[in-house]
């Protein structure tokens, strides 16, 4: 039985930590508001590398 670890990027809201989502892609830009506190938050993921901009 062999078991698989998949690479999940957690992304928390910027403003209050809440965790908006476990996402597992190479490119993408996704903007969600974060149910708690309304904030807006900007999702990219790039290839090799994943940030997320607080400012
Ligand atoms: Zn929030």
């Amino acid at each position: 039985m062999a078991i698989k670890v998949l690479r999940l990027n957690e992304f928390r809201c910027t403003c209050c930590n809440y965790l908006l989502a476990k996402l597992n892609m190479q490119i993408g830009i996704m903007e969600t508001k974060c149910p708690k506190c309304k904030t807006i938050n900007r999702i990219e993921t790039i290839k090799d590398k994943t940030k997320i901009d607080g400012q």
